[in-house]
């Protein structure tokens, strides 16, 4: 048989399975050398499409324009729009082997990247490369496939500069079957709150970013949670107030068990003390469980889980929680982004090709994601901050035309050192959470 006989299903797993072992075995690929040494232009288109559109001196590069965005690390050995992953890398081969069997289509869902050190202009880096492993076939919302896991060494006169673990899905385009999972579906597992016409202002208003709180129309006693009838007089029509959006816990519980639908258990439900006068349920979000209190200040989120529901939470306010940063992801900030990043996945540029493998728009990818949680965090962190590794996961795809929303909040923190841990979420659910360890300068540590 010659190979343009090979038909998608002659593959077996097995074989994936056995090309997987031969090709791991094989160990790190021949140091591959980026096309150009670290330089200024390329420093400068990345920070123009995912930096700070206002100031080019986003990410500190103003100050010392001698070293590159740490994030930038996998821009410089990106193979290009023509170019090879150069012969036994174990991408490449694995990608190749997965497409002939009908897998084309691809997401990125993991990457975690050290840095060791800065890089300078004028350092020319290579990269190797090997396979740590292939899991699969698995089902999962986009559809069967398999999961690739490479890790990345990049060097610099035989130094090792950073490295990267990377996990791609490599899957079938229109092979999703309804209810599988795992996935980047959130709203499909979701319990879903009953509506009635007495609770229905108070979910119009979740969804507008607004906690609404009912008020008697004949006496204005405020109550919660909604009913047709006023406790204190007995009137049966009723309107709203806006609440601040802020509170402070008066009782929690730890949720160990039974098993919630589309949460991770344990999970802090609080009961919330309103400086309105009344007490709302919500689910405390990204609380450490040492750190929940009786008293301890809140203040309302709004998590949109798709166009019927938008769930009210709350969250610790603290001085270490990060100001949110808000991304309008227009079409041209996706091309942008993702030129800019030396990524030519047509996925991230072309409509009808990302429609073909089963997105709804082209959408941001991977390289620009850890971009922008850079980015995010040096805002915060200050032009001299010491970035150490971004550690990210990836779920809803963020498409052309959603909103990205950044938060963050320092979840460790030792001597100079913190961990930041960074949410964004767009309009189909949480798009990264992500982990990033820096070393705060010493002079303004915080
Ligand atoms: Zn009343």
């Amino acid at each position: 048989m010659t190979p343009e006989e090979i038909r998608p299903e002659d593959i077996r797993p097995e074989d994936i399975k056995l090309a997987a072992d031969r090709i791991a075995a094989a160990g790190d690929s021949k140091p591959r050398l980026a096309r150009d040494p670290v330089n200024l232009p390329m420093i400068r288109n990345w920070l123009e499409a995912v930096g700070d559109p206002g100031v080019l001196g986003g990410l500190g590069l103003l100050e010392s324009p001698e070293t590159a965005p740490p994030a930038m690390i996998q821009v410089w050995t990106m193979p290009g729009l023509h170019g090879s992953r150069g012969d036994g890398d174990p991408l490449g081969a694995m990608t190749a082997l997965l497409d002939e069997a009908g897998y084309t289509s691809v997401v990125a869902t993991n990457c975690e990247q050290e840095y060791y050190r800065c890089l300078k202009l004028g350092d020319q880096v290579a990269l190797a490369a090997r396979l740590l492993d292939v899991a699969g076939p698995k089902r999962t919302a986009l559809g069967e496939g398999w999961f690739v896991t490479t890790r990345s060494t990049w060097t610099c006169d035989g130094e090792p500069v950073a490295s990267m673990d990377f996990r791609i899905l490599k899957f079938k385009p229109g092979s999703a079957a309804p209810g599988a999972s795992p996935g980047p579906s959130p709203g499909d597992e979701i319990i879903r709150p009953m509506v009635s016409p007495d609770t229905e202002f108070f979910w119009a208003g979740a969804a507008a970013g607004e906690l609404r709180i009912q008020r008697c129309d004949a006496c204005a006693a405020l109550r919660h949670p909604p009913g047709p009838m006023c406790p204190v007089c007995g009137n049966d029509t009723a309107g709203y107030v806006v609440a601040a959006g802020t509170g402070e816990v008066y009782s929690y519980v730890v949720h160990h068990h039974p098993p919630v639908p589309g949460k991770k258990l344990p999970i802090v439900i609080a009961l919330v003390r309103l400086p309105e006068g009344v007490r709302i349920v919500g689910e405390l979000l990204g609380a450490d469980r040492d750190e929940v209190r009786v008293g301890l200040p809140v203040r309302a989120e709004f998590i949109r889980i798709d166009d019927d529901l938008t769930l009210p939470a709350w969250r610790a306010v603290s001085a270490a929680t990060l100001p949110p940063l808000v991304i309008d992801v227009t079409p041209t900030f996706v091309i942008a982004s993702a030129l800019a990043t030396r990524d030519f996945q047509d996925v991230h540029h072309d409509r009808d090709r990302a429609s073909a493998s089963g997105a709804k728009d082209i959408f941001l990818n991977i390289l620009t994601t850890t971009g922008l949680v850079q980015r995010y965090v040096a805002a915060w962190a200050g032009p001299d901050a010491v970035f150490r590794a971004i550690s990210l996961r990836l779920g809803a795809p963020c498409h052309a035309g959603d909103t990205l929303t950044l938060t963050g909040r320092v979840s460790a923190e030792a001597g100079a050192e913190r961990e930041i841990a960074v949410t964004g979420r767009c309009g189909v659910g949480d798009h990264v959470t992500a982990t990033v360890r820096l070393v705060l300068p010493a002079k303004e540590n915080r």
